[in-house]
C-alpha cells in the first residue's frame, strides 16, 4: 500500500471532523446507524461549495451542458431496463467463527462478482478479522437497492426502489431534455442528487456509504466521437479536482483492465485518490456505448434514436459518464487541506482549504466586548455578510479566536479593535501567510470580493 502523503490517519479525521463540525455520526444520540454520517455546519457548507463548484465547472462553463434535478423515487421499470434489480448485487460471504460478514470480492481481493471464482479464492483467504482458515460461507449474491412501497398497500405492484445512482432518471428524461432545448450532439445532461446503496460492510468513515450525494453527467454523442469526448471529460475531471485543492501527487488514473469494466462499457477509468488506507476510487469515467439509451427504448417501446440532419443518420447516442460521490470528495478535500506547522514555538493548525469552498469566507472579530465596539463590528458583519457565508465572534482571547478560524479554513479574519473606531479601518489577516493589512470599512466588501472571486 502506497504512504498516503496526507498529514491525518482515518482516526485522526474522524475525530477532527466531529470536534470542528464537519461530520457527525447519524442518530448519534441514538448510537447511530452504520453507512449514514450528517454534515455539520461546516461539513455542510463545505459540500455545498463542492456542489456549486462542479455546477459551474460542469454546467456553466460548457455550452452543450444542461441540469436536471429528477425524482429518488422512479417507477421500477427504469431499474428493471437499467439493469439494476437484476444485476445491482454485491457478493458477500459470512464468517462461521467470528459471524462477520464481508464483501467477498474485498475478503478475496478480486474484483469479481462470479461467485464460482470468490469461493475458489476465498478457500485459501483467512478470516481478516479473526484469523479463521477454511471458515467462510459460499459467497452469495446481495440485492443493494433499498426497497419501500408506494401508497397504503404493501405488496409487490406497489414496490419502488431508492435510486442507487441519479443517471437514470436523467436517461429516462433524455428526449424531453434534447427536445426542450433543442441540443444537438454531443451534449450532457448533469444532475447533482441522493443516491441509496444498502453497502454490506459500509465503512472507512464517509468514504462508503448507505445514503451518499453523486454528481453525475451522462454526456451523449456520436459514437464515432465517443473516444475522443471520453478523453475529453477524463482530463476536464482531473482538472477540476485539482482546482479545488486536491494536489496532484494525492491524484491517479486507474485504467480498468477488461474483467473489471462492465460488459457494456467500452473503457472505464477511476481517479483514484491516495487515502490513508492507499489509492482507492474517487471519481468514475465510463464510456458506456450505446447501452442505457438501447436499454431504455427497448423497455419502454419509445424511439430514443437521434436523427443527425447534417448527415441524414439515425442512431442511438453513446454515453460518456463521469460520476463522482460529493461526500467521498469532501473527505479527500478535508484530508489534502489539514496542514500543522509552528508558528512562534506553537503548534498552529490550518486547512488550507481554497476559498472558492472553505465553508466560512471570513469572520469578524471584535478585539473586546465592550459596546462601542460590538456595535460597530456588528455594522461591518453586516456590510459583507449575505453574499457568502461569515461568521461573527466575540468569545475568547483574539489569538484563540484565529485558531479557531484557521481550523476551519477561514481564509480572512476581520478585526476590529478600538483604533477602528477612529479610522473606521479593520485589520484583514489572511489565514495562510498570516499577513495582516489594515482596510477601510467601507472598501472591506469590495476588497473581499476581490479577493474571494473565481
Ligand atoms: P465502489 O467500487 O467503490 O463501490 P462504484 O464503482 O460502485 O464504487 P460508481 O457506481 O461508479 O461506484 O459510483 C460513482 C461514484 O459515486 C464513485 O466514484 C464514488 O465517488 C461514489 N460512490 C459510489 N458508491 C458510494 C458509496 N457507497 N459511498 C460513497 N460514495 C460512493
Amino acid at each position: 500500500m502506497n504512504e498516503s502523503k496526507n498529514k491525518l490517519s482515518m482516526e485522526e479525521l474522524t475525530s477532527y471532523a466531529k470536534r470542528r463540525g464537519f461530520v457527525f455520526q447519524a442518530s448519534e444520540l441514538y448510537g447511530g446507524i452504520g453507512g449514514f454520517w450528517d454534515l455539520g455546519p461546516y461539513g455542510a457548507e463545505l459540500a455545498d461549495n463542492i456542489k456549486s463548484s462542479w455546477w459551474k465547472f460542469f454546467v456553466y462553463k460548457n455550452a452543450n451542458v444542461v441540469g436536471v434535478n429528477t425524482t429518488i423515487i422512479q417507477n421500477p421499470k427504469l431499474w428493471k431496463a437499467s439493469g439494476h434489480i437484476d444485476t445491482f448485487v454485491d457478493p458477500m460471504v459470512d464468517c462461521k467463527e467470528c459471524k462477520h460478514r464481508f464483501r467477498a470480492d474485498h475478503v478475496a481481493g478480486i474484483d469479481t462478482n462470479d461467485l464460482k471464482k470468490l469461493d475458489e479464492k476465498l478457500k485459501e483467504t483467512a478470516c481478516p478479522n479473526c484469523g479463521a482458515k477454511y471458515s467462510f460461507t459460499p459467497a452469495r449474491t446481495f440485492q443493494m437497492m433499498f426497497k419501500t412501497y408506494v401508497g397504503p398497500i404493501e405488496d409487490d405492484a406497489n414496490v419502488a426502489y431508492l435510486r442507487p445512482e441519479t443517471a437514470g432518471g436523467i436517461f429516462a428524461q433524455y428526449e424531453n431534455v434534447r427536445e426542450t432545448t433543442r441540443k444537438k450532439l454531443p451534449f450532457g445532461i448533469a444532475q447533482i442528487g441522493k443516491a441509496f446503496r444498502n453497502e454490506i460492510t459500509p465503512g472507512d468513515f464517509i468514504f462508503r456509504l448507505r445514503e451518499l450525494t453523486q454528481m453525475e453527467l451522462e454526456v451523449f454523442v456520436h459514437p464515432k466521437q465517443a473516444k475522443d469526448q471520453y478523453d475529453e471529460w477524463k482530463q476536464k475531471c482531473m482538472d477540476w479536482v485539482q482546482s479545488i485543492g486536491l494536489s496532484k501527487e494525492n491524484l491517479q488514473y486507474h485504467d480498468h483492465a477488461d474483467d473489471e469494466r462492465a460488459h457494456y462499457a467500452e473503457a472505464s477509468v477511476d481517479i483514484q485518490y491516495n487515502y490513508p488506507f492507499g489509492f482507492k476510487e474517487l471519481y468514475g469515467i465510463a464510456n458506456r456505448t450505446d447501452y442505457d439509451l438501447s436499454a431504455h427504448a427497448k423497455e419502454s417501446g419509445k424511439d430514443l434514436t437521434y436523427f443527425d440532419e447534417a448527415t441524414g443518420e439515425r442512431f442511438i447516442p453513446y454515453v460518456i459518464e463521469p460520476s463522482v460521490g460529493v461526500e467521498r470528495l469532501l473527505m479527500a478535500v478535508m484530508l489534502d487541506a489539514y496542514d500543522e506547522e509552528e508558528v512562534g514555538g506553537e503548534k498552529r493548525v490550518v486547512m488550507r482549504f481554497k476559498p472558492e469552498i472553505a465553508p466560512v469566507k471570513a469572520a469578524v472579530l471584535p478585539l473586546s466586548k465592550k459596546p462601542e465596539l460590538s456595535g460597530l463590528a456588528k455594522d461591518v458583519f453586516a456590510k459583507i455578510a449575505g453574499d457568502y457565508n461569515v461568521e461573527y465572534d466575540e468569545t475568547q482571547s483574539i489569538g484563540k479566536r484565529y485558531r479557531r478560524q484557521d481550523e476551519i479554513g477561514t481564509p480572512f479574519c476581520i478585526t476590529v479593535d478600538f483604533d477602528s473606531l477612529e479610522d473606521k479601518a479593520v485589520t484583514v489577516r489572511e489565514r495562510d501567510t498570516m499577513k495582516q493589512e489594515r482596510i477601510k470599512i467601507e472598501e472591506l466588501k469590495a476588497y473581499l470580493d476581490e479577493k474571494l472571486k473565481y
